[in-house]
């Protein structure tokens, strides 16, 4: 998966004695868009050097430091061009794909809270910890991590695949996926949502891996096995879902590969593997 980069590792620990040497690379959005550059097929980044001006620091993959710009106006930089954070999902190599989306979790949450929830005032960044506080009423503001699920639901030599509705893109097939809500367990989850999506009952639930989706904003997506509970009917509901269906594993296999990249995949191909 994405956040697979091993031997290297994403040191997320905030430093705030970092500073910005000119090599360091700084990461620079504009709205879902990342400051890039993918010449000869390798991803790369604006350094200080390129960028300069006051920075925030990220964290460290290897040798490289990554720090934010914490501003949504565009930049220029000979050879670096503005690319949608999608991109990142499939970008090599790994380690700066993965340092991408991360970045972007932080400078989603960092750009929605300049300003207190509570009272208004312009916050601040703590001065040990990763986190901004408000200097008039005290709040404490962490990252905003929102869990859920992804939900293989199996029927003997069966997999139930769906499809969105209105999603722009979404051609390929996914499996049941939903949000935790307030006062929900996970386990509550994916019984929620399978029921709304398809009209299902599960059991057996076991849970397998977890992915964080920085994509999103800030999704910690953790994957679940189950097995659909008597009747095997499925009812669409189609304001979410275009459509869905039990999909035998000799003809993913024709398919579905492992493609490193996402908790999905890496499930349907455990099941066709017979893993599941
Ligand atoms: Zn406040």
């Amino acid at each position: 998966m994405i956040q697979d980069i091993a031997p290297l590792h994403l040191d997320n620990q905030y430093d705030p004695a970092a500073r910005p040497t000119p090599h360091d690379f700084v990461l620079c959005f504009a709205g879902r868009k990342l400051l890039c550059a993918t010449e000869g097929g390798a991803l790369a980044f604006p350094t200080y050097a390129h960028v300069g001006g006051t920075v925030t620091y990220l964290f460290s993959v290897g040798e490289e430091r990554y720090f934010l710009r914490r501003s949504d106006d565009p930049l220029t930089v000979d050879g670096f061009s503005y690319e949608d954070v999608g991109l990142f999902r499939t970008a090599q190599p790994r380690h700066r794909a993965y340092a991408a989306v991360t970045g972007f979790h932080l400078a989603t949450w960092y750009g929605d809270n300049r300003f207190c929830g509570r009272c208004g005032t312009p916050t601040e960044h703590d001065g040990e910890l990763r986190m901004l506080r408000c200097p008039h009423c005290g709040s404490m503001i962490f990252p905003k991590i929102m869990p859920s699920v992804i939900v293989a639901v199996t029927h003997g030599d069966r997999l139930l695949l769906t499809k969105y509705a209105n999603r722009p893109g979404a051609t390929r097939f996914a499996l049941i996926a939903g949000f935790t809500e307030i006062g929900e367990t996970v386990e509550e989850t994916v019984h929620r949502e399978v029921m709304e999506e398809v009209g299902l009952r599960v059991k057996n639930l076991r849970y397998y891996k977890s992915q964080p989706w920085g994509i999103s904003g800030g999704g910690l997506l953790m994957g679940y096995w189950c097995e659909v509970d008597g009747a095997d009917e499925i009812h669409v509901d189609h304001v979410e879902l275009a459509e869905g269906a039990w999909v035998p594993r000799e003809e993913l296999r024709a398919v579905y590969h492992d493609n490193g990249i996402s908790l999905t995949n890496e499930m349907i191909v455990k099941f066709i593997e017979g893993e599941a």
